[in-house]
């Protein structure tokens, strides 16, 4: 099949007229889009889905109209236009009377609702098109290349407000006591970019940044909560003028907060669409994670108005390039606004978190061929966000961040208005470096997976080689290699040894003053590889650890215990290392510590988990104790977020009883007076009282739920409602995930969560099987993919070949190879189990030391 558009007629300019009504649900629509005829034809073919075409005609530039009839495909989302006579070459203006449906599914044109503070149900119309949507509201040339101008006008009832991408050009009646409000041009971009909202919504008073006008739009009564977006917003867009050395290339940017909303934000062009809890938040009630996720999203959807709107890829292979850059973007941004936050040592988890998938044998390139447009939609994965990010930013730190930037000035420029191609990045960096960038990135982005540096010390220097990490074995051949860039750090003789090179070959010997007693080979931690260090070397490194900086230490950690996941180091090895973090105090750390254990806990049969309990409260005890319950004068928000992570873990992973009961304490004063709990502290509370609370704390988190005043508190009490362990209370949670009371949004990734918990995942796992249609008919597609990430925490050999047997007998499609890498992730932990969970059982039955 031909997934492309015929070239023959090409679209310049849409002007678009839709007239929703959003009771009904339905809409309809009218385009007149010029166009270029190339060659004679007598049929133009276009995309269009779910969609009635009840008029086309087309009028050439002498004003001649040739009457049309329009046929669908739905099966290919296409229409085709059929004329009675061929249409000569030159510029024809087609025009197109159509109506469609808002629907539920939250892509296209569709509807979203909300209730208000006295319990009305209020609708609003918003559009989500990326990747392959827009189609689904008009008819269009709905392929990334198919760039065109457009020309909106919305007809909506007179107390709506409406916005597009660009600035009201006029407002005025119309038919029905409605308004007609007309948008000027905006510039030439593709379809997957256009916007419309329609609805009940309220803006800031704009903010000049330069001269283009900045609000944040949400539902009546949350305007109070836009400030943090807004003064984020402010500094990124500066931000990003001054990088890209380009102003903004629209006419206003508004952010939008849509209560229903599948993916987290869509940056079209003026018009950036977002979930709630990633636009909306109350700054003095929200912890440092809920902050810097708003943070991002902000900045990575306005680093998108040029790295994407303004320099669009042809086909859907480059998305990656797209979201990596965006995502990598949005990091450097918020780095430059929140210093104090050290975003790039945070950024090491994502990292990891993207090599925990690409260490997969069932990994894919970053980029690769795409065909049909859908395949693309499971392209939107950590492999293109974070391993994409984490390539470019190894790549800018190797070259050197002033050049990087000139290079990608230099890409823009040549491309600005119109689309280009990975290659195309690399040429402009290369002749910004004069370094041959294509040779270093290809194995990067062209080939599945990353090397794993081994490091052995040979005698007055060390010995590096390569090969390809793998959970399950490796299966590449010796020849798979990769350019490295090292960052060598070598204590010797008490001091220390820095050197930078390249490892392209297969191993390689870097001489030193004298024999190292320990060395990394990531410094900086900018590198996407592990490094795999023999074991007295680790054991020297590890004490010595608190001499290095925090991403060495993280990726010390980290790189171990992926190690231990492959079996190349043993778990209790492993286990032993993590008593030397004791004293840690970052919290980037303290993740991958914490996130071991719990990965240890889902592996443990029940009977060892007291000593799994006992462990982590040796681990954690001491650096939980020395910062207490309750901040401290000029406390940084690192150390404030710290806190309320390792009181979590403490008192449900440790189930320790003297922070559960101090966690009660803390709650009961909260309900009498919400200013003595610090926020980041207050989730952590939440989550102990869910981990041990019974029916009365269900009730009451249930009823918070349905009254949280913003959108971060919630998504606490929702996912609180997931955390419970008695049986009961878990079943009405995943009740409520089909009747409507869980918005379809959310739901999946609750489900997630609570196959991830070990008091719930057996019981969420027989509700998944028996409700899956239901499910996939209810959920939003890219969510509903995600729900089933779960099942990669369905450790033991019974319920893996029960997880295979449901994907064989039931037809269930998640798109690329997400299937095919979550059953990798369970056989990875499974065959960990059965690795380690002997020795393991037998450790943790000692006191821990
Ligand atoms: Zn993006």
């Amino acid at each position: 099949m031909d997934y492309r558009l015929p070239t023959t007629v090409v679209p310049s300019r849409y002007e678009l007229r839709l007239v929703p009504d959003l009771d009904a649900a339905t809409f309809a629509g009218e385009e007149t889009v010029t166009v270029t005829i190339r060659e004679p034809v007598t049929e133009i073919v276009l995309n269009a889905a779910e969609l009635a075409i009840q008029a086309v005609s087309i009028r050439d530039a002498a004003g001649t109209v040739v009457p049309g009839t329009a046929t669908l495909d739905e099966a290919q989302e296409r229409a085709r236009l059929l004329f009675p006579s061929a249409l000569a070459p030159g510029e024809w203006r087609l025009t197109l009377a159509f109506t469609g449906t808002l629907n539920d599914r939250l892509h296209g044109f569709y509807r979203s609702t909300y209730k208000d503070s006295a319990g009305v149900t209020h609708t609003i119309a918003a559009t989500q098109f990326e990747a392959t949507d827009a189609r689904r509201a008009f008819p269009c040339w709905d392929e990334p290349a198919g760039k065109a101008v457009f020309a909106v006008t919305l007809v909506v009832p007179a107390g709506l407000a409406a916005v597009s991408n660009t600035a009201v050009v006029s407002d005025e009646p119309a038919e029905g006591g409605r308004r007609a409000v007309r948008f000027a041009d905006s510039i030439k971009m593709s379809t997957y970019l256009v916007a419309f909202i329609v609805g009940e919504l309220e803006a800031t008073a704009p903010v000049m940044v330069g001269s283009t006008p900045l609000r944040v739009w949400c539902v009546p009564g949350k305007a109070h909560l836009t400030r943090f977006a807004l003064d984020c917003g402010v500094f990124t867009l500066d931000f990003f003028e001054k990088y890209y050395g380009i102003p903004y290339p629209g006419d206003k940017v508004d952010l939008l907060a849509i209560p229903d909303f599948a993916a987290g934000a869509m940056e079209n062009l003026g018009a950036i669409t977002f979930r709630e809890t990633a636009l909306l938040v109350d700054e003095t009630a929200a912890s440092h994670s809920e902050l810097e996720r708003v943070a991002d999203v902000v900045a990575h959807e306005l680093a998108h108005m040029w790295f994407g709107d303004l320099v669009t890829m042809v086909w859907w292979n480059g998305i990656w390039l797209n979201e990596a850059f965006a995502t990598f973007m949005e990091m450097l941004a918020v780095d430059a606004w929140k210093p104090e936050w050290e975003r790039w040592v945070n950024f090491g988890v994502s990292r990891s978190a993207a090599m925990g998938v690409d260490g997969l044998l069932s990994t894919r390139p970053i980029e690769f061929e795409v065909r049909a447009p859908r395949d693309c939609e499971a392209m939107f994965d950590l492999l293109t966000y974070e391993k994409g990010a984490g390539v470019l930013r190894m790549l800018e730190q190797s070259i050197g961040p002033a050049v990087f930037r000139s290079g990608v000035q230099r890409y823009l420029e040549e491309h600005r208005y119109g689309n280009a191609e990975t290659t195309d990045l690399w040429k402009a960096l290369g002749k910004a470096s004069g370094l041959p960038i294509p040779e270093i990135m290809d194995a990067w982005i062209f080939r599945p997976g990353y090397p794993l540096v081994s490091v052995e010390v040979d005698g007055a220097g060390v010995k590096l080689s390569q090969r390809r990490f793998t959970y399950l074995g490796a299966e590449g051949s010796p020849d798979e290699r990769w350019r490295i860039p090292i960052a060598l750090r070598a204590s010797v003789k008490g001091g220390w040894v820095d050197k930078r090179l390249f490892l392209g070959e297969a191993e390689t010997r870097v001489e030193l003053p004298a024999a190292p007693e320990w060395v990394l080979a990531n410094t900086g931690g900018h590198g996407f590889f592990r490094v795999g260090y023999a074991l007295p070397m680790l054991k020297k490194l590890a004490r010595s650890v608190a001499k290095v900086s925090p991403i060495d230490r993280f990726n010390v950690a980290s790189d171990a215990f992926a190690l231990s996941q492959a079996g190349f180091l043993p778990a209790v090895e492993y286990l032993e290392l993590t008593g030397r973090f004791r004293e840690e105090r970052d919290r980037n750390v303290w993740t991958v510590l914490t996130g071991s254990f719990g990965f240890v806990n889902r592996v443990l049969p029940e009977s060892a988990r007291p000593g799994l309990e006992a462990f982590v409260r040796h681990r954690v005890g001491l650096a939980a104790e020395r910062l207490g319950w309750d901040r401290e004068a000029g406390e940084s928000e690192l150390v404030r977020q710290l806190r309320g992570d390792l009181l979590r873990v403490l008192g449900t992973l440790g189930n320790e009883e003297e922070t559960q009961a101090q966690a009660r304490a803390m709650w009961a004063r909260y309900v009498e007076d919400e200013s003595g709990l610090d926020p980041n502290v207050l989730p952590a509370v939440i989550a102990i009282l869910a981990f041990t609370g019974g029916e009365r704390e269900y009730a009451d988190f249930l009823q918070r739920f349905r009254t949280a005043r913003n959108p971060q508190e919630e998504q606490r009490y929702l996912y609180a409602l997931g955390a419970f362990r008695e049986p009961e209370l878990i079943r009405q949670t995943l009740e409520r995930t089909l009747n409507g009371e869980v918005r379809s949004q959310d739901a999946p990734f609750l489900i997630r969560s609570m196959l991830g918990s070990v008091y719930a995942r057996g019981l969420a796992w027989e509700f998944v099987k028996e409700h899956w249609e239901a499910m996939a008919r209810q959920y939003p597609g890219s969510a509903y993919r995600r729900l089933y990430e779960g099942v990669t925490a369905l450790v033991s050999p019974e319920w893996e070949r029960d997880v295979r047997e449901f994907f064989e007998r039931n037809k269930i499609t998640l798109g690329g190879k997400t299937l095919e890498q979550y059953l990798e992730q369970l056989r990875v932990a499974v065959r960990f189990q059965e690795r380690e969970s002997t020795a393991l059982a037998a450790y943790l039955a000692r006191p821990p030391r």
